[in-house]
């Protein structure tokens, strides 16, 4: 069954029951084979550096009520909390000290930073860290907004699809939230100019190989710069609690095959991943990921921004984090890259 890896290094692409196969299939040998080859493809593009991303959580308000988030608007057991200007640049002259060299502003949904607030906030960073990339990460806009904080100096945003299938979009989501209109985003967003990020939660409430396929196929349409793809996990504060976390051997398999896909991208290994297993940030950059995002907010809400149960590193320092994964990486032979690590299209390799 290797030959299913081989065809998709070299194609990019499988049908759908040869996407199946490999990722149900039970033979440790083709799955070493897909890790093996999809690590080769990221050390060919990347060499053995890893890119250093600071997630600023910056508000944990949200208007949004997806069922499997923690930050929902009905969980009334979550003190809510917003960061100033002033915290947020705090939070960057720490990272930037560190080593940082790319923010990430992430909330929920919260109308409170106007689109005026925002670009000042963006502009205050562009100002002070010419040096660095800035990433967005605040969910579904209008294209007025996008191009607000673009022309404030953002330079790339996150947004994941969660998943291209109607049906099971509706089941994640409230009435209201629709599949179409997060694509409407993630277009808008490349076709401002962005890097743009999307991606999967692996074992999502009702989610099937089918669906996951289909996200492999419309992710190859949307040529997103970032891939962000980690397990789901529960929140106790959401309906739905008692859903079992999605499966790591499934999420690095998809690290590999979506590494196969898209050899440029940048894909983090995430802190669901980290979360899920205590190697998991190690497994998912020997599965082919080449990105970390540790947490640069202020300790004091750190517990607040639950989107699941657990998350790890949530008592740590940033300068804590740093040596750790630092120490982490070399363990496994990478070490931690200093650059932005912007997407850099090597189209033809
Ligand atoms: N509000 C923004 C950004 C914050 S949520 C947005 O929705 O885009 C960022 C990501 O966290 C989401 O895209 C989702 O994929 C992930 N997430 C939310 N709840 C999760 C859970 N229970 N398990 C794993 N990932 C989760
Ligand atoms: Fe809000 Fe994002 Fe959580 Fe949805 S996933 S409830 S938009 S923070």
């Amino acid at each position: 069954m290797r030959h299913l890896v081989d065809t998709l290094e070299k194609n990019r692409t499988l049908s759908r029951e040869e996407f199946s196969t490999l990722l149900t299939t039970d033979d440790k040998e083709t799955e070493e084979h897909l890790f093996s080859r999809a690590r080769d493809t990221a050390t060919k593009n990347f060499g053995r550096d890893i890119y250093l991303r600071g997630l600023i959580e910056f508000s944990n308000y949200c208007k949004q009520n997806c069922l499997y988030c923690g930050l929902r608007r009905d969980n009334r057991d979550l003190e809510r909390y917003r960061l100033s200007k002033e915290e947020i640049l705090e939070c960057c002259k720490e990272g930037h000290r560190l080593g940082f060299r790319t923010f990430v502003l992430q909330s929920g949904e919260d109308d409170y930073y106007t689109k005026e607030k925002m670009a000042e906030i963006i502009r205050a960073i562009r100002a002070e860290y010419s040096d660095c990339a800035i990433t967005v990460s605040v969910g579904e806009k209008d294209e007025d907004t996008y191009r607000t904080y673009y022309e404030a100096g953002a330079n790339r945003f996150l947004l994941r699809h969660e998943t291209v299938s109607p049906e099971h979009y509706r089941k994640l989501h409230p009435l209201g939230m629709e599949i179409e209109t997060r694509k409407e985003c993630l277009y808008r967003l490349k076709n401002i100019g962005f890097q743009t990020g999307s991606g999967i939660m692996v074992g999502s409430p009702f989610q099937t190989i089918d669906n996951i396929i289909d996200d492999l196929y419309f992710l190859a349409e949307l040529q997103p710069e970032m891939i962000g793809i980690g397990p789901y996990l529960p929140s106790k504060d959401t309906p739905f609690r008692d859903h079992d976390a999605g499966s790591v051997d499934l999420t690095l398999r998809l690290i590999a095959v979506f590494r196969l896909m898209h050899p440029d991208a940048l894909i983090p290994a995430t802190t669901a991943l980290a979360t899920i297993h205590p190697t998991g940030r190690e497994k998912g950059i020997l599965a082919g990921a080449n990105v970390v995002m540790p947490n640069l907010s202020p300790l004091r809400v750190r517990e607040k921004y639950q989107l699941y149960d657990n998350k790890a590193c949530t008592k740590d320092e940033a300068a804590h984090c740093r040596g750790c994964l630092q120490r982490r990486l070399e363990a496994i032979g990478y070490t931690i890259s200093e650059q932005r690590g912007d997407h850099v299209s090597r189209a033809g390799h």
